[in-house]
């Protein structure tokens, strides 16, 4: 990270001081050039959504979808969140994309639903800061009404570090979105600030291991224990478990056998286009 390169650059000298500020000129360049192409995107017509299966471990079927933004840059390039929700998140335009990605993913359910397909929930991400928005919740309440689609077809996914920023003000907006009838869930579960004591008061109903506990699953003791501790905690509070970055039959095999109920990852597929997505889907 930028404050450990600057200690190195310091610390071995002037030339290397001078070759870092160059480093740091080109990222700040780099990311001045994206934060102006991003004004005009939305409006461009430049987002898309790419999805990823979540499957049911014990049957091996589809049980939901992960929403996954992506940028179509002047058209062409395809951008990948870590490039850009950080600029879009820091400068605010994450709760105008932020809004289109939730009445995307809603008119999609309802487009696939219209050709005869078997809906199945999709999980939209929320950032901290969108989560904290004043409208989220009217916005989210118009688009329920605009596209008509069923909330239980609908999921939120949220991080630890969103969830423990605004203790009240949370516990207040959580309760609207769970009476609105859509599903909370907290992503990247084991990395933020936890609090267990808040998985009881929150109307959670879904956790999202995070796949640096998946990853070294195979080979390392310390991460299978830290994964049946997770699991563990979460049946004896009711809710479901999610394992994030699935990529072995291996790690399938111990996470099946640690009885976690659901598995995303490249195991099973990549995030995809709709096109390909909706081949997924059950015909009703
Ligand atoms: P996330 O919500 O934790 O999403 C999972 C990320 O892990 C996705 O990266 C997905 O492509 C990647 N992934 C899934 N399976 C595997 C696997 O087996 N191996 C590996 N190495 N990676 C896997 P992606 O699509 O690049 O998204 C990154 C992050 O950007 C997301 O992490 C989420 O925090 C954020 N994000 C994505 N879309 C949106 C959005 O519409 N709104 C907001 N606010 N954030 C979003
Ligand atoms: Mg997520
Ligand atoms: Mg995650
Ligand atoms: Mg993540």
């Amino acid at each position: 990270n930028a404050d450990s390169a600057m200690y190195h650059a310091k610390a071995s000298g002037r030339n290397n001081y001078q070759f870092f500020k160059e480093v740091m000129n080109l990222t700040a360049a780099r990311h001045f050039e994206l934060e102006s192409s991003l004004r005009g995107a939305l409006a461009a017509n430049e987002f898309e959504l790419y999805f990823q299966p979540i499957m049911d471990i014990g049957t091996r079927r589809l049980h939901a979808m992960e929403v996954l933004l992506r940028w179509r840059r002047g058209g062409t390039e395809l951008i990948t969140p870590d490039q850009f929700i950080p600029i879009i998140e820091e400068n605010g335009m994450i709760v105008g994309i932020g809004e289109w990605v939730i009445r995307q993913a809603c008119r999609q359910s309802m487009a696939w639903q219209a050709q005869g397909m078997t809906p199945v929930p999709l999980a939209v991400n929320l950032s901290p800061r969108q989560f904290m928005h004043r409208g989220l919740v009217d916005s989210v309440r118009a688009i329920l009404d605009e596209t008509g689609i069923d909330p239980a077809l609908i999921e939120f996914e949220i991080t630890e570090t969103a969830l423990m920023q605004h203790g009240e003000q949370t516990l207040e907006i959580l309760g609207h979105i769970n009476a609105m009838g859509i599903r909370l869930s907290i992503d990247d579960f084991g990395t933020g600030y936890s609090s267990l004591a808040y998985l009881k008061r929150f109307p959670v109903k879904k956790i999202k291991i995070d796949r640096a506990f998946i990853k070294d699953l195979e080979e390392s003791a310390e991460d299978r224990a830290i994964v049946a501790a997770i699991i563990a905690l979460s049946d004896s509070l009711q809710l479901s478990v999610v394992a994030e970055g699935v990529e072995t039959e291996g790690q399938y095999a111990l996470l099946q056998r640690h009885g976690c109920q659901y598995a995303q990852g490249y195991l099973f597929s990549q995030p995809v286009p709709h096109v390909t997505a909706q081949l997924l889907l059950p015909r009703s």
